[in-house]
C-alpha cells in the first residue's frame, strides 16, 4: 500500500520527466563531440590493426625471411607463402598472399614475425571492386610498406614501450 502511494506521488510530481529534461538541458550547452568524418578524423592508436604491409630494411632488402611463422599462426588460414633459397644462400618468399576476406585482423601474424616484416598499418579506408581485390599479393603488400614506412616506423616505436 505504502509502495503504491510512493509510486503515485512520484508519477504526479513528474520527477522522471524533470530528470530527463535536466540531462537534455545540460547536453544543449555541452561541447559537441560529433566528428565530421571523412573531413575530420579521430586519432588512431599506434597498435591499430588495419591493412597489412610488408616492410623493407633501409637498404631496400626485404625483411621477410620466409620462416612461415605468420602463416602457421594465422587462425583464419588467410596467409599463403611459397619460398626459395637465393643464390646468396638466403631464403625469400616467391609468393606472399593475404586473403583479406578470410583475415580477422587479429594481429597474430605481426606478433609472430621475428623480423617485423609483416605489420598491420593504420590504414582502414580501402575497398575492393572484385574478388581478386581482396588478395593482397606480395607486390601490393610491399608497396603499402614502401609508401607508409615512416608512419609504420613511428607507430612501432611509440608502441614498443608497451611490449
Ligand atoms: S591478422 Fe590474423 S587473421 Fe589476419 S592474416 Fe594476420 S594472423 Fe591471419
Ligand atoms: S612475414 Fe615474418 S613471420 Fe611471416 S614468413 Fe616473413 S619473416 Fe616469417
Amino acid at each position: 500500500m505504502i509502495n503504491n502511494i510512493k509510486k503515485l506521488a512520484k508519477s504526479l510530481s513528474l520527477s522522471e520527466l524533470r530528470s530527463g529534461m535536466k540531462i537534455t538541458a545540460k547536453e544543449l550547452v555541452n561541447t559537441k563531440i560529433t566528428v565530421q568524418y571523412p573531413e575530420e578524423k579521430t586519432p588512431i592508436s599506434p597498435r591499430f590493426r588495419g591493412l597489412h604491409a610488408l616492410r623493407r630494411y633501409p637498404n631496400g632488402e626485404e625483411r621477410c625471411i620466409a620462416c612461415k611463422l605468420c602463416e602457421a599462426v594465422c587462425p583464419a588460414n588467410a596467409i599463403t607463402i611459397e619460398s626459395e633459397v637465393r643464390d646468396d644462400g638466403t631464403r625469400r618468399t616467391t609468393q606472399y598472399d593475404i586473403d583479406l576476406f578470410k583475415c580477422i585482423f587479429c594481429g597474430f601474424c605481426e606478433e609472430a614475425c621475428p623480423v617485423d616484416a609483416i605489420v598491420e598499418t593504420q590504414i582502414f579506408e580501402y575497398a575492393f571492386e572484385s574478388r581478386d581485390g581482396s588478395i593482397m599479393t606480395k607486390d601490393r603488400l610491399l608497396k603499402v610498406g614502401d609508401d607508409n614506412e615512416k608512419v609504420i616506423g613511428k607507430a612501432k616505436s611509440e608502441d614498443s614501450k608497451y611490449r
